[in-house]
């Protein structure tokens, strides 16, 4: 089996707990205006690594001992992995059979089927809310949240431990009442543990250039630390659990 990779951070400390091997793979479905790799969206890109199980396998064993002193293990981010799921399911397979935490960074993205089949390969789910309100949802990302807030319960139901993702882009999802109806959301999720905010950044703007695309939100400045602060102690007063802003 063969996996289309993207990069590859083997020192990762952002996306999970401890120090982890973080993969990043090709293709995703979405189509966020503020997307910074633009460059996953085609899962078969001219630029894609291609992976068998046994080389990812070898990069991933030599982070043991970091996984170990830390705490940590591997993700899988994107794009959306779950695009991927075969390939994932069968590295989180061998990883459990080495005891490696495993995680996933998803949108969610994916049929419900799919998602319950890899279910038990996954130790933590990463899972971004990209935008609360439905409408607003296609306005950003180019597709309803149904399909997320779907899979979000049935993560919840499996009993699979859940961080929340939600990007704060002025303008687009920095509206007080979406985070409380948001938040109202996540506080009937018993599985989620804790919420992360983090800021809009254009960091990606000038793949968006090479790829002959229109970054629509060029003007859009990142969020203050006042709008982020808000924002958090809304969500944390509403959902009751812990949340938190990235800087
Ligand atoms: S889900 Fe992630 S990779 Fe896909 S378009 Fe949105 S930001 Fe980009």
């Amino acid at each position: 089996m063969i996996g289309y990779v993207h990069s590859i951070d083997t020192f990762g400390t952002l996306d999970g707990p401890g120090i982890r091997t973080v993969v990043f793979m090709q293709g995703c479905r979405l189509r966020c205006k503020y997307c910074h790799n633009p460059d996953t969206w085609e899962i078969e890109a001219p630029t894609a690594q291609q992976c068998t199980i046994d080389d990812l396998m070898k990069i991933i064993v030599r982070g043991v001992p970091y996984f170990q002193a830390s705490g940590g293990g591997v993700t899988f981010s994107g794009g959306e992995p779950l695009l991927q799921h075969e390939f994932v399911q069968e590295v989180f397979s061998r990883c459990q059979q080495k005891g490696i935490h495993t995680a996933v960074d998803t949108s969610l993205y994916v049929p419900e089927d799919v998602l319950q089949e890899i279910i038990p390969f996954i130790n933590l789910v990463l899972a971004d809310i990209k935008q609360f309100n439905p409408g607003k949802s296609v306005e950003l990302t180019g597709l309803s949240n149904e399909m997320n807030l779907t899979n979000l319960r049935l993560l919840d139901e499996n009993k699979v431990p859940i961080w929340i993702r939600y990007v704060v882009v002025p303008g687009w999802t920095d509206d007080v009442e979406d985070a409380e109806r948001m938040a109202e959301f996540i506080r009937e999720l018993e599985q989620v543990k804790r919420v992360e905010l983090i800021p809009y950044h254009s960091l990606g703007i000038h793949k968006w250039g090479i790829l002959g695309l229109d970054y629509e939100l060029k003007d859009t400045l990142p969020p203050s630390r006042e709008l982020m602060n808000n924002l958090v102690s809304i969500v944390r007063r509403v959902s009751g659990k812990p949340a938190c802003a990235y800087d």
